[in-house]
């Protein structure tokens, strides 16, 4: 039996009453497998006495047994605050304010004894504890005796409601005792775990709890990470191969209407978008459905890849589908579709979420009937009512974040089909090997042909009138530039320039040239009207907020000046200064900063001036943001880890799934006698399901 089929409620546990069970809710916890699982977050060490006098008088913390003494109450007469008296074996006494918690009253009557663990401190001329824990001493503890080795390490875990700590450690106690079979089965192989020094399943999930020593602590602890781990890797590579199976007849891609495409193009494709499109035409042409991540940095080209996709598709008479993060990004695509695709012949539509419902009825009648090849919208593209005939491949651009749950949604529009994942913003290796382990991947590591670097500067924000004038020199040239602001409007409690201000400033600062404001507030009508006005040279300077980050081309723009650079983000940074430098004129970036910069902002500039390298930048962006990345990735619910973490284990992960992969060759239905327990847990694990922890 693996521990998570420890299905019995909590409810059948003694001692669960409708109130404890309330609060274990809370956590979480309905089970005996979820209450195993549910780990202290520390222990205390009970083995050394330190009494409260010593702990005040050397600031750190009391440990000790106290009887309570008395019980009082202060504060105002309708709000009455709790306070305990202990007595410590030296008879000194000590104040234990119950904040919010009345009825400790309850659980600590006059004249038990306690065990207390706090720091106290002197304050109203007596000892204050007011972070306190207190336990019951082991019983048949004699008041006034040392304390014995007896609970030597005490679990502490995350609470909620008025459970405490003694109450946990009972429940626990009593589900190892009374549920947990003689011993848990062995799901690990046995040659793994004497490979990385893993105590057995048991000890380990015993241990964890109720540790005899430090060291049994430590090797609890250790296995359990490898053991997560692990089970990790187990259902991400059973999900690749799940979806991996051989499911439809494999067709010739006809290469007309690309070749067309590709003879009308001003310029040819470079080496990496050649490169990629070999790896996706493999994909294209096998039994398999594509499962695909691509990488380029940006402007290295993936919307005319995702085109040159779709046309062999759209040619042999399947539909294509493109999806954006947001509609203006949505919108450029469709435009771009219908400059480059429909002199082809290629039916194309444009669906978002603002369609009024007469054009957007319309609309789904014909993707339904097959009348419509490829369409380009936002996610509204997979809700319920849209249908398709015969949607063969489905693209999607910047979206890195894209859940496997959305991902499994989109490709049930139709029966087996293709995806591809498009992304500028390097996957960090722990994503890569957890949420899109079941991806392949393709880089375009080519920029295309004719690209000058962009010129990077920085600006202290006292010298901007020299951008200005630098920007208005390019303006003359009939280029365009872009201008971006950290706030949409004046704030009162930060001093920063606002977009909305700076338009006005702006206008009068370039009174021959129509500027335009874009920003998320802005309807949508209005924001398509100004970026159709940008692309088409009406209007030559764009102030927004990062609305602009992702995605937008417009490739007569030369200048990009970002104020208060210090306030953005290193990825931020970098897709905004690839907005600019799409065409073979020279641009240039002006990072424009604030007084006080924190050393986390100056190093931000410092890596822009660097390096244009997207891949570098994004390992400086995690470097600096630490493992919130992928914090983000758990909380998308990518992955529900309880005591591994992907920011400290990242060699444990690559090693646990280099070692699966190797048994997975050596033996592919787990059928060797050393692999039953592997053999299990790989039937347990959910193919397609969020959480990919089986336990
Ligand atoms: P991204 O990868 O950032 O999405 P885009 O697809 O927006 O990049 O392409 C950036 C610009 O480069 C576009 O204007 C596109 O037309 C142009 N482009 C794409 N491929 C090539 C190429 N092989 N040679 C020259 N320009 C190209
Ligand atoms: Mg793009």
């Amino acid at each position: 039996m693996l521990p998570g089929e420890l299905t019995v409620a909590v409810a059948r546990l003694k001692g669960a009453g409708p109130a404890t069970l309330r609060d274990l809710h809370k956590l979480n916890i309905h089970t005996v497998a979820g209450l195993l699982m549910h780990l202290p977050r520390e222990h205390v060490n009970r083995r050394d006495e330190v009494l409260l006098l010593e702990a005040a008088s050397g600031k750190k913390m009391a440990n000790t047994v106290v009887t309570i003494a008395a019980h009082s109450f202060f504060g105002p007469p309708h709000r009455q605050t709790l306070k305990l008296h202990v007595l410590d074996r030296q008879g000194t006494v000590a104040e234990l304010p119950c904040f919010n918690r009345p009825f400790l009253a309850k659980t600590w009557p006059v004249g038990v004894q306690a065990w207390l663990s706090g720091l106290p401190e002197s304050k109203y001329q007596s000892l204050q504890v007011a972070g306190f824990d207190l336990e019951l001493p082991p019983p048949g503890h004699a008041p006034g005796t040392p304390l014995g080795l007896a609970g030597t390490m005490v679990p502490h875990y995350p609470l909620a409601g008025s459970l405490n700590h003694t109450q946990m450690a009972r429940l626990v106690k009593q589900s190892l005792e009374d549920y947990a079979p003689v011993a848990f089965e062995e799901e690990l192989p046995a040659d793994f775990r004497s490979q990385h020094a893993l105590v057995d399943l048991d000890s380990a999930l015993r241990h964890i709890h109720f540790p005899p020593t430090l060291e049994d602590l430590k090797a609890a602890k250790n296995t359990l990470v490898w053991r997560e781990l692990f089970h990790l890797q187990t259902a991400v590579l059973r999900r690749s191969l799940s979806s991996s199976s051989p499911n439809r007849v494999p067709v010739v891609l006809p290469q007309r209407l690309r070749q067309e495409l590709l003879r009308r193009l001003e310029f040819s494709l470079t080496t990496g978008q050649m490169e990629v499109l070999k790896e996706i035409d493999a994909d294209l042409s096998s039994s398999v459905p594509m499962a695909r991540l691509l990488q380029g940095d940006v402007g290295s080209g993936k919307t005319l890849v995702a085109f040159l996709t779709a046309l062999p598709l759209i040619e042999a008479g399947f539909q294509c589908a493109l999806m954006a993060p947001t509609e203006l990004l949505a919108l450029q695509h469709a435009e771009n579709a219908a400059r480059v695709l429909d002199p082809l012949g290629v039916k194309i539509a444009f669906l978002s979420g603002n369609l009024k419902a007469a054009g957007r009825n319309a609309l789904l009648e014909q993707l339904a009937a097959g009348k419509i090849d490829f369409v380009v919208g936002t996610h509204a593209l997979f809700s319920d009512p849209v249908e398709f005939k015969n949607l063969r491949a489905v693209i999607i651009d910047e979206q890195h974040r894209f859940g496997v749950l959305q991902r499994q949604a989109l490709l049930r529009k139709g029966e087996v089909v293709d995806l591809l994942l498009m992304s500028a913003t390097p996957i960090p290796r722990t994503l890569a090997l957890t949420a899109f382990g079941d991806l392949k991947t393709s880089v375009i590591r080519t920029m295309p042909h004719g690209r000058k670097p962009i010129v990077t500067h920085t600006n202290k924000m006292a010298n901007q009138q020299k951008v200005y004038d630098f920007v208005k020199a390019e303006l003359a040239l009939g280029h365009q530039a872009y201008f971006v602001y950290p706030l949409i409007d004046a704030s009162e409690s930060l001093d920063l320039k606002d977009a909305q201000g700076m338009a006005a400033q702006l206008s009068s600062l370039f009174p021959t040239h129509k500027v335009g404001l874009i920003h998320s507030r802005l309807p949508e009508e209005e924001k398509t009207l100004v970026m159709e006005e940008f692309s088409q040279g009406k209007v030559a300077v764009l102030v927004a907020t990062s609305v602009v980050e992702v995605g937008v081309d417009v490739a007569n723009a030369t200048c990009m000046v970002i104020e208060h650079a210090e306030r953005f983000g290193l990825s931020a940074l970098h897709q905004l200064r690839g907005r600019v430098g799409r065409s073979g004129l020279q641009s240039y970036c002006f990072l424009v900063f604030g007084e006080n910069l924190t050393d986390d902002g100056k190093t931000r500039i410092r890596v822009m001036m660097e390096t244009t390298d997207g891949f570098k930048i994004a390992e400086e962006d995690l470097k600096l943001r630490g493992p919130g990345d992928i914090a983000g990735a758990r909380q998308s619910g990518f992955l529900k880890l309880s005591i591994a973490d992907l920011g400290r284990d990242l060699p444990i992960l690559m090693a646990c799934r280099e070692d699966l992969l190797q048994r997975l060759s050596r033996d592919p239905g787990f059928e060797l006698p050393e692999h039953a327990g592997l053999k299990r847990l790989w039937e347990k694990c959910p193919p397609f399901s969020d959480e990919l922890v089986a336990l």
